[in-house]
């Protein structure tokens, strides 16, 4: 059964120059790397093989770009949908710290990406707001701004005397640099023209079958030929049961809708996060759309329901228009909805299989999903080349908080 993953009209890759176009594998072949699914997450993990000099191929069963990197908001944070104080049970506050490093260090990466291949993909660094309307979250906000202001963290405290955003809020937490964005489809297309020559690519070439066969892999496609590789490394976004029967993820639908470009900027463009459960994301185009998101519910079964998605499009537009009363007969111009995992500490899951030697993940789960796919590809770099790995990189896919599907 095919699972639907995703449903609408995405906004990020309606544009006008879209990734080329990759022939289908008719013949059997071999490689040091493969890797499977070309969204975001496989496109950053074969640029840094790339780069590396590591014999790569990259398939994909699709196109290129068209899954869940066609739907994902791209606000690039260091911080996680949970604070530091509600991680507890995973983490000491030295490991939230290292975490936290772990993501700007991720965004300077993404920063360096851009001044090499220059800026085709609409990047901006951006300031990031968390911030709330309810007087009740204002302990939790305040908490979450001492850890990280006596962290040496660059971040402001705002609330309703102090507010110099132009909507209503009782509390926030304002983190300077502390994210970017971006059109991930077309950040995505950039790294491809950069790697095509370098990497074999092929589209519309599924892995459909894995078998191990002493120190390598066999990797059998939709039209039966097959690929031989040392290493295999899954990038296949939500769809990992091809390469592990373990349940990684919670998964949910977030719901997104972008406005039409308006005449006037609503602020000055920082990341925007609200505190409420599920939340909502805000962000802006560089030509002044409003791009909101969340709503978020459990995704149960295999289809994303209309209905569901009616409703939830609605909410996010009322929820728009209670910030900004401006945006009440503004035209919503893309409404689009994504399956979104979740792990349980927020952390992607990046690493080595634990009973399949040379078997790597990189899984870009969660709300920091791109971010943390550029750590993930720079520390497969380093396990594949036998250096050493982050210090950190257990916490991405430790066993103990992944539960075995039954
Ligand atoms: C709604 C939403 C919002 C998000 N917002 C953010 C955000 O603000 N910030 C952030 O950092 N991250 C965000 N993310 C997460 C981030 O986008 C993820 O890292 C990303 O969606 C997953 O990327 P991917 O490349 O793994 O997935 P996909 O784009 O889904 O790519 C997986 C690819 O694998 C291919 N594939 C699967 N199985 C096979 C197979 N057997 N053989 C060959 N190919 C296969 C598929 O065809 C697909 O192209 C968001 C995600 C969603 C869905």
């Amino acid at each position: 059964m095919i699972k639907e993953y995703v449903k609408g009209k995405p906004y990020f890759c309606d544009v006008t120059e879209k990734i080329q176009s990759f022939p289908y594998l008719d013949y059997d072949i071999s490689c040091d790397c493969l890797i499977v699914g070309g969204g975001i997450d496989g496109a950053i993990t074969a640029y840094y093989f790339a780069e590396n000099n590591l014999d790569t191929i990259l398939i994909d069963k699709n196109r290129l770009g068209f899954l869940n990197t066609s739907c994902a908001t791209a606000l690039l944070e260091y911080q996680l949908d949970d604070h530091a104080n509600d991680l507890k049970r995973f983490f000491t506050k030295e490991d939230v710290v290292n975490i936290y490093r772990v993501g700007l260090n991720a965004l300077k990466d993404i920063d360096l990406i851009i001044r090499k291949l220059g800026n085709k993909c609409q990047y901006n660094k951006r300031d990031t707001l968390i911030f709330s309307t309810k007087k009740g979250d204002k302990k939790e906000i305040i908490r979450e701004f001492e850890f990280r202001k006596n962290n040496k963290f660059p971040v402001y405290y705002v609330d309703e005397i102090h507010n110099p955003f132009p909507f209503s809020l009782k509390t926030g937490l304002l983190a300077k640099n502390g994210g970017a964005e971006f059109n991930p489809y077309l950040f995505e297309k950039q790294l491809i023209d950069y790697i095509k020559n370098k990497i074999k690519i092929f589209e519309n070439t599924e892995a459909k079958q894995v078998i191990k066969k002493d120190d390598m892999f066999e990797i059998i496609t939709n039209y039966g030929v097959k690929i031989n590789c040392k290493y295999l490394i899954c990038c296949t976004g939500y769809n990992s049961l091809l390469f592990t029967n373990k349940k990684l993820c919670e998964k949910y639908i977030s719901y997104t809708i972008v406005t039409e470009p308006l005449k006037k900027k609503l602020w000055n463009g920082e990341l925007l996060q609200d505190n409420s459960d599920p939340y909502h994301y805000l962000r802006l185009s560089p030509n002044n759309r409003l791009i909101i998101g969340g709503e978020d519910i459990l995704f149960k079964g295999d289809f994303i329901k209309d209905k569901d998605a009616v409703k939830k499009y609605q909410m996010l537009k009322q929820y728009a228009i209670e910030m900004f009363s401006q945006l009440e007969y503004v035209n919503i111009d893309y409404k689009f909805c994504g399956v979104f995992s979740t792990t349980k500490n927020n952390l992607s899951v990046i690493g080595e299989d634990e009973r399949i030697k040379n078997l790597f993940y990189n899984l870009g789960y969660g709300a920091n999903g791109i971010v943390y796919s550029i750590y993930g590809a720079k520390n497969l770099v380093n396990l594949i080349l036998g250096k050493s790995p982050s210090p950190y990189l257990s916490f991405f896919f430790s066993t103990s908080k992944i539960t075995i599907k039954q």
